[in-house]
Parts: C-alpha cells; sequence; structure tokens
C-alpha cells in the first residue's frame, strides 16, 4: 500500500490486519510505502500495527522504494497522491499526480504480473490509467479504481429516503468518474421488503428528486463532510477501498447483484476504449466482468455521455504532460 502513513491508509491497515478483507486465515505481509518525509510517520504506523498484534499479518516492511515495496506483490492499493491543495483545478492535480503515477507503473513491473491493482488516490480514473500505461507485465484489466465509495453514498441515501435497511438495497450503478460529474443511476436498482424486490425508482416515486437532489448529493457528499468535519471524509473512503478488495478479490457479488468499479473500458454502453470508467460489475473467483445490456434512457445516456467526456479530457492531459516533460 501506497500512502501508508496518510489518513486512509491509517484506516485501511487494521481492517487488513484483522482479516477484514481477505479473511482471518489468510497470511498477509503488509508492505508499506511511503515517499521520504513521511517514513517517520510510517514507523510509528508500524510500531501501532505491531501492538495490534494482528495474527494475519506475517510479516511487513516499511520502505520509501516503490520497487522494493512492490516486489512480488499480489495486491497493490495507490493511495499516495499529490493532495487537492486549496483553489487547486483539476488540471492541477493532474500534472502533479502524472509524474507520481507513471513511476508507480513502472515499479509495479517489480510485482506480480497477476497482480491486482485498486487506485484511491484522485484523480483516481486518470491515475490509474497513466500507471496501467506505465506498466508492461500487468495485464490493464487488473487495474481498477474506486467508484464503490460513490457507490455505497448513493445506496445510503436510498435507504435513507425508503426509511429501509442498507442491507435491502441494492443494484445502484455509478457509471464514469469519481467527480462531480459521476453519475448515480437507480434505474437498475431495487429495494427489498418482505422477501419481495421492488423497483427503486417505484419505491421512491419522485423522479424530480432522483435526477436532482439525489444526484448532487451523493455528487457532492465528500465536500458535505469536510464542510462538517473540518477533514476530509477518511474513514468511509478506507471503507469503501476494503469492500472493493472484498468484492473483488474474495467474496464476489451475491447472485442476482453487481456493484460499481472503475475499470479499462473496452467500449460497453458505447463508452470510449481506453479510458478508466465506473461500470456496474459481477465479481466472482477474483474477476470481473461488465453487467451487460441494461436499459439506457435518454435522461442516463446524456449523464454517462458527460462523464465520459471529463475522462477523455483528462486522459489528454495526462498524455500531454507525458509527451511535454518526456516522462
Ligand atoms: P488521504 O489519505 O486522506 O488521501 C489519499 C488520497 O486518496 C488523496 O489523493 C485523496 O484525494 C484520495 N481520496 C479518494 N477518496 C477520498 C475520500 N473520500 N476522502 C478523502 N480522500 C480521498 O491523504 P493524506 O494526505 O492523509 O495522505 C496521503 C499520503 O500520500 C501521505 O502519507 C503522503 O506522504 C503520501 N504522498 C505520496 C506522494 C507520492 O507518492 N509521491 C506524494 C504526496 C503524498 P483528495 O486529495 O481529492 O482528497
Amino acid at each position: 500500500m501506497t500512502g501508508a502513513a496518510g489518513n486512509i491508509g491509517y484506516a485501511i491497515l487494521p481492517r487488513l490486519g484483522c482479516g477484514g478483507v481477505f479473511g482471518e486465515d489468510q497470511p498477509l505481509i503488509l508492505s508499506m510505502l511511503e515517499i521520504p518525509p513521511a517514513m517517520p510517520a510510517l514507523k510509528g504506523v508500524v510500531m501501532e500495527l505491531q501492538d495490534c498484534a494482528f495474527k494475519a499479518v506475517v510479516g511487513m516492511q516499511a520502505t520509501s522504494d516503490p520497487n522494493l515495496a512492490f516486489k512480488d506483490a499480489d495486491v497493490v492499493v495507490l493511495v499516495g497522491g499529490f493532495p487537492r491543495k486549496k483553489g487547486m483545478l483539476r488540471k492541477d492535480l493532474i500534472q502533479k499526480n502524472t509524474a507520481i503515477f507513471k513511476s508507480m507503473g513502472e515499479a509495479l513491473n517489480h510485482a506480480k504480473p497477476t497482480c491486482k491493482v485498486l487506485v484511491v488516490a484522485n484523480p483516481a480514473n486518470t491515475n490509474a490509467r497513466t500507471a496501467l500505461q506505465s506498466c508492461t507485465k500487468i495485464p490493464a484489466q487488473n487495474f481498477t479504481c474506486m467508484t464503490r465509495l460513490d457507490h455505497n453514498r448513493a445506496v445510503g441515501q436510498i435507504a435513507e429516503r425508503l426509511g429501509t435497511q442498507v442491507k435491502d438495497v441494492g443494484n445502484v450503478v455509478i457509471w464514469g468518474n469519481h467527480s462531480a460529474t459521476q453519475y448515480p443511476d437507480t434505474a437498475h436498482g431495487f429495494v427489498e421488503k418482505l422477501g419481495n424486490k421492488e423497483s427503486i425508482n417505484v419505491a421512491v416515486n419522485n423522479e424530480e428528486y432522483l435526477n436532482n437532489e439525489f444526484l448532487k448529493t451523493v455528487q457532492s457528499r465528500g465536500a458535505a463532510i469536510i464542510e462538517a468535519r473540518g477533514a476530509s471524509s477518511a474513514m468511509s473512503a478506507a471503507n469503501a477501498a476494503c469492500d472493493h478488495l472484498r468484492t473483488w478479490l474474495v467474496s464476489g457479488t451475491a447472485p442476482g447483484e453487481h456493484t460499481s468499479m472503475g475499470i479499462y473500458s473496452k467500449g460497453h454502453y458505447g463508452i470510449q476504449k481506453g479510458i478508466m470508467y465506473s461500470f456496474p460489475v459481477i465479481c466472482s473467483n477474483g474477476q470481473y466482468r461488465v453487467v451487460e445490456g441494461l436499459p439506457v434512457s435518454s435522461f442516463a445516456r446524456s449523464k454517462m455521455i458527460a462523464t465520459q467526456n471529463e475522462l477523455i479530457q483528462e486522459a489528454k492531459d495526462a498524455d500531454e504532460i507525458l509527451k511535454r516533460s518526456k516522462l
């Protein structure tokens, strides 16, 4: 894991250690990467992990050398990245992170060729694309980026609106970018009542709410949490990273259900190939596949295209940065 001493890394590590992702019986070697100035903080994190005495943790290493950190890794979680500072445009963020994720991609050549990669650091979709382009040994389909937090937020909002339990809500979809253009879509979702599944849209029965307030609430939830808490949503982000890994690599999705993951687009739903785009996916045996054939309304199509276009622009910006600086 990169950014291991950061807020999200700090919240992911105990979940990994106690078996909350890979199970209590799966021995883990935790390899943690930080930039040199954060190495003293990482030393403290390692001390705390020792003090947790997690039975599943059979080894640990803390390093600032990515080649060493990723050596023979089975799973890599890229959390470290240049943080968005006040007034920073998304383009500036891409500028800073493109160089970082190129070097992450190159270092990933030291991981196992079967390694599975999750990118959390923002702009997550474009960072993941830069990393996979820079890595020659791991196939593109092994790179994913996190939209599970947006997915979980959408489920939480619907459960609250309907006064039901989170466990009874399923099959929402996050399309596109992990940004304000993402499209949280309830059209294929269900809510379970007394053993019967009803469409979310029928149960909510308020198109105006679903197409406006609901979208805005999910899209801007991160900012609302910063406003309320005075700090970013590190706990729910870490939880979503753990959910993403567990569903993808361990439990799979439940029968009849799907989740949302940012993946390398192969053109499903007419979305441009070669960008990292969030689709509805079914996970099983450590693999995912896109749920095909969901009906798409003209409203949904316009939202899916808008978020695609943002990703195409981000990809162009990143490619331009790489070309200009001959990185
Ligand atoms: P966090 O651990 O809070 O966040 C890490 C990354 O996750 C950021 O890019 C952040 O994006 C992103 N993120 C995704 N979803 C969320 C969410 N819901 N809430 C908050 N963040 C989210 O950042 P810290 O600053 O605490 O830690 C970052 C670590 O990365 C540090 O330990 C630092 O040393 C390391 N780092 C590594 C660099 C490198 O590899 N060269 C460069 C700079 C830092 P956003 O900024 O949009 O919130």
